[in-house]
């Protein structure tokens, strides 16, 4: 039993609903291990693991996970160290809109882009969280990772941050983030914040973990979607919205088989092959876990391998 171990480096290990842990609201069980110190995710991340930040771009399948789900906790989600000059190391369990809310009243200029985005600032980073007016990759100087058991520093440089991408090595776990805003002032940056906010207005206020698919070369998913009539298609408690037609809602009882027979069924309307955009956990060709440090392995891996 990892209890005694976890509670002495500062973890909590409890079995959760992941349902209860995502936006999307859908998912069965596992072991969750929330962390509070880098000691706790160090001995989290010795077996078989998942990190799970914000889970706003995630679908859980009903089964849940064998494997460890790592989250930080509160000991990360702390705004205070950012101040008016701007450079700042910060957690990465720091849920982006407080942060985005802060940088406004500090009168710092550089996260308008992703307002409106509920994720935690590690699963920004490694999504590159972002809309068309910015993504959190312009502000981002230096992270620091647990990876094989070590504490590293990365430069934002070698993230190979790319659109809604990053490719950190597999089983890094973003213990914070060094951003870099630009001192403004806070009328300039609601003012920059207004644009955001006005091409969020049209999506839906349901629960949703964001756009479902990738936007195909040159068009837009919801584009195509919609043009295939498919708004109001519904599986179970999922259905396509009618406000945006890359966003699936739950109407209050979908499970994740309803989700993914209305993917399959959107795949099999629209003539461009569409990609899907969230991670998946405990699906068919879904995110697999990362490897546990401490588990004896067959042959030696390489740790810069794209993620
Ligand atoms: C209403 C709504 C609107 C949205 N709008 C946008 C938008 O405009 N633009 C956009 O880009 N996205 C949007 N999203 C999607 C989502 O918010 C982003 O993809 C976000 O980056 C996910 O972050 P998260 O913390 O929720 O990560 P999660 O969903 O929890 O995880 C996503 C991935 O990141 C990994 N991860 C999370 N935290 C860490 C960490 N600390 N270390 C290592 N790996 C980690 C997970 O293992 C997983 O692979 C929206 C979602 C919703 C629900």
């Amino acid at each position: 039993m990892p209890g005694a171990d976890a509670a002495r480096t500062g973890a909590t290990v409890t079995r959760l609903a992941l349902a209860s842990l995502t936006t999307l609201k859908v998912g069965g069980e596992a072991e969750v291990w929330t962390c509070e110190t880098d000691a706790a995710v160090r001995d989290a991340t010795r077996a078989d693991f998942r990190v799970l930040g914000g889970g706003s771009n995630l679908l859980v399948g009903d089964g849940g996970v064998p494997e460890r789900v790592v989250r930080l906790g509160r000991a990360y989600a702390d705004a205070r160290a950012l101040d008016a000059t701007g450079d700042a190391w910060l957690g990465a369990a720091l849920p982006l809109p407080g942060l985005v809310r802060r940088a406004r009243q500090l009168g710092l200029s550089g996260l308008e882009g992703v307002l409106g985005i509920p994720a935690q600032l590690g699963g920004a980073v490694v999504m590159n969280a972002g809309t068309r007016f910015g993504e959190i990759g312009d502000t981002l100087q230096e992270v620091e990772l647990m990876l094989d058991g070590r504490v590293e520093r990365v430069p934002a440089a070698d993230l190979g941050l790319g659109y809604r991408r990053s490719a950190l090595p597999p089983g890094a776990v973003v213990l914070r983030a060094r951003l870099r805003l630009t001192p403004s002032t806070p009328e300039r940056v609601a003012r920059a914040e207004e644009a955001v906010d006005a091409a969020r207005r049209g999506q839906p206020k349901a629960r949703s973990a964001g756009c479902a698919f990738k936007n195909p070369p040159g068009d837009a998913a919801g584009r195509l979607i919609d043009a295939a009539g498919l708004k109001g298609l519904r599986v179970g408690g999922a259905m396509i919205a009618h406000e945006h037609a890359n966003f699936v809602v739950n109407l209050g009882d979908a499970t994740a088989a309803h989700v993914v027979e209305l993917l399959e069924n959107v795949r099999a309307a629209v003539a461009v092959p569409l990609e899907v955009e969230w991670r998946r956990w405990g699906l068919a060709g879904g995110e697999p876990a990362a490897r546990g440090w401490d588990r004896p392995r067959a042959e030696p891996r390489s740790a810069t391998a794209g993620g």
